[in-house]
């Protein structure tokens, strides 16, 4: 299949840029290796003049009618559903999500513009007192921070647009998103549809760059708050940065998402299948919570590692656009290193045994940037492996025999973005639930990212949420008015 590479330019107000202060990106196609496009970087001066525009607009934007701002959000929720297939092309030839996945990313993405958009007209603050006897009135009012700074990073820009731009526009606030050079096509879409649902010019701009437009982002003293989805490293240099004008930051990280397979699972093909799909089947296993981590208990351990096994042999790697693919290749060549040097890593350390996989895939994919579909068991939980995301198709799996062992297992890593549960005991869910080091638990494959329930880690995985009254919280703060008769 071929779709067209669209030109990337650097968009904001009425300025349409075919070349930034930031340099260029030459653009890979994840899956053939070759240049499909140059990339205009923004650099400082482009991220100024977007935060000034956005900071020129944002009285006006907050002084929308409700009703009004809900509805362009509304309408651009809409021609999301009619762009469904470009934004799974798009993301093909950004990342090389395989389309069928990419569907489901942007069927996400349009639940969550939704939501957020049925947000605009509800926003309400808490009246604290009636007359007392001083005679306090006083009431919260909910106001947005101004202008809001966003990153993301190239793992699912879709979905990341959605739990962060609309529920900032929603509750007033102008935006500017720096997406990642890696993923420039998807989010340029993005931007264009929110321009035709009637966003006015300004209040969002979407401008691809490297860490540099990062920088100059998260420093320029306009952004009054950051929300950011990437790595530790760079949101460790974000805090300090915001340290200086001691400005807030959401940081939405990595994780080490641990599923707990109880003896009472219940259909343990059923386990078996949602914890290949859930990890390898999830952007090859490039996801920040994956459940990568399956912890097993002793009775059942045997019947799962077999099913999980031939569950993952069965997926398909390759051309992302194939609809029987589930298997993409990873972002790029240095992706694919990085993953094979844990890999030997862990088998020089007997850290685990592989049992499916293990190795850069071969065939017609050797030259690519392909790691097969892996499973390691009995794997050693203090070993780097076990302890470190490691951004690929890799499942461990972990023995346990008492409740207490899978809890100290699943708690093990510095981590806490997510944690799984599988078992058909309510009371055991709930009592294992409180246990667990984790911003969210999720039981029997339920999902993460539904956009009324707050996502977000604790620990090393960030802090800040997106998602639900949680997520719309984030850019907004809560005046206090206190008002008493004069003496
Ligand atoms: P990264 O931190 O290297 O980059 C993320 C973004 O930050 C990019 O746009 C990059 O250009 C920018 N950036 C880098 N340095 C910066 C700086 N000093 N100042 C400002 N911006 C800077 O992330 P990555 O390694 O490309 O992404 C993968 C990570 O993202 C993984 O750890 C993954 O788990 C995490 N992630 C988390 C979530 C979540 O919701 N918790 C979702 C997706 C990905």
């Amino acid at each position: 299949m071929t779709v067209t590479v669209p030109q990337v330019q650097l968009r904001y107000g009425d300025k349409v840029l075919d070349s930034g202060s930031g340099g260029v990106y030459e653009h890979r196609n994840p899956y053939t290796g070759a240049v499909q496009a140059v990339i205009p970087l923004a650099g400082a001066a482009e991220i100024d003049e977007a935060v000034e525009l956005a900071a020129a607009q944002a009285q006006a934007w907050r002084r929308w009618t409700p009703e009004a701002r809900r509805d362009v959000l509304t309408r651009f929720g809409d021609l999301l559903i009619e762009h469904r297939q470009d934004f799974a092309d798009l993301q093909a030839l950004d990342g090389g999500t395989p389309t069928q996945f990419g569907l489901r990313i942007i069927d996400n993405s349009i639940s969550w513009a939704r939501y957020y958009a049925g947000w605009v007209d509800k926003l309400s603050g808490e009246l604290i007192s009636t007359l007392d006897s001083r005679g306090y009135f006083s009431y919260t009012a909910p106001e947005p921070y101004g202008v809001i700074g966003a990153i993301i990073t190239w793992n699912g820009p879709v979905i990341s647009l959605g739990m962060k731009v609309i529920p900032a526009l929603a509750a007033g606030n102008c935006v500017v998103v720096k997406p990642s050079e890696f993923t420039p096509f998807a989010p340029q879409l993005y931007a264009r549809l929110l321009a035709q649902a009637g966003v006015p010019a300004g209040v969002c701009s979407i401008l691809p760059g490297g860490p540099a437009a990062g920088e100059a982002l998260v420093s320029h003293p306009k952004v009054a708050k950051v929300s950011f989805t990437g790595g530790p490293d760079a949101a460790r240099k974000i805090m300090r940065a915001c340290a200086e004008q001691l400005k807030p930051a959401v940081l939405e990280l990595g994780g080490k998402t641990a599923s707990i397979v109880f003896p009472d699972a219940g259909d343990l093909e059923a386990v078996a299948v949602r914890a290949v799909r859930d990890c390898i089947g999830v952007l090859a296993g490039q996801g920040c919570a994956v459940p990568s981590r399956l912890i097993v208990h002793e009775d059942i351990y045997d019947e799962v590692v077999e099913r999980v096994t031939v569950v993952a042999a069965t997926y398909k790697m390759g051309d992302p656009f194939d609809p029987e693919v589930k298997v993409g290749p990873l972002i790029n060549a240095a992706a694919v290193e990085r993953v094979r040097g844990m890999l030997d890593r862990a088998r020089r350390d007997n850290a685990g045994r592989i049992v499916l996989g293990g190795n850069k895939a071969r065939g017609d994919l050797v030259e690519k940037n392909f790691i097969e579909p892996t499973i390691i068991v009995d794997a050693d939980p203090s070993h780097e492996i076990a302890q470190v995301e490691i951004f690929g198709p890799v499942l461990l799996v972990f023995k346990f025999s008492t409740e207490d062992e899978a809890v100290a297992l699943a708690n093990c890593t510095p981590y806490g973005l997510g944690a799984n549960i599988q078992s058909t005991s309510l009371t055991r869910v709930h009592r294992v639930a409180e246990r667990l080091h984790a911003g969210g638990i999720y039981v029997n494959g339920a999902r993460q990212n539904l956009p009324h329930t707050p996502f977000g880690g604790v620990g090393i995985s960030g802090y800040g949420k997106e998602g639900g009254r949680a997520g719309i919280d984030e850019f907004l703060h809560y005046k206090t008015v206190s008002i008493i008769e004069p003496q």
